[in-house]
């Protein structure tokens, strides 16, 4: 499949990775937009948040608590947001579900 996540999940295509379970994969943005920036990706392949339903969705919470952890071994303790672009509108330019974490600065709401 011509997924540029599942390639990285693959490993065809390098990556910062942060961290690494059966279900997900975590890994610096290639294009920061906070000094923290990080990508948590299900490593089955989901093409958005338009396609969690009731059989994939238990990937989610795990990624919740995924993010939970890394941000305690990353000293967040300022906070941090989560966010999942979903389609155009939405600003989702790849499609595979993918949480951004972006932290270290103080994050303007609403967002542009
Ligand atoms: P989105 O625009 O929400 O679909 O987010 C896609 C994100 O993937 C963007 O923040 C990109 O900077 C990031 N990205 C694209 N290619 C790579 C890559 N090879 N490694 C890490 N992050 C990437
Ligand atoms: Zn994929």
């Amino acid at each position: 499949m011509d997924c540029l996540f599942c390639k990285i999940i693959a490993g065809e295509i390098p990556s910062k990775k942060l961290y690494e379970d059966e279900k997900v994969l975590a890994f610096y943005d290639i294009d920061p937009q906070a000094p923290v920036h990080f990508l948590v990706v299900p490593k089955e392949h989901i093409p958005s948040p338009a396609a969690i339903d009731g059989e994939n969705c238990a990937v989610v919470a795990h990624i919740y608590a995924v993010i939970a952890q890394l941000a305690k071994e990353l000293k967040l303790e300022k906070g941090y947001r989560v966010v999942a672009n979903c389609g155009e509108d939405g600003g989702q330019t790849v499609g595979h579900l993918h949480f951004h974490v972006l932290a270290g600065r103080l994050l303007a709401w609403p967002p542009g």
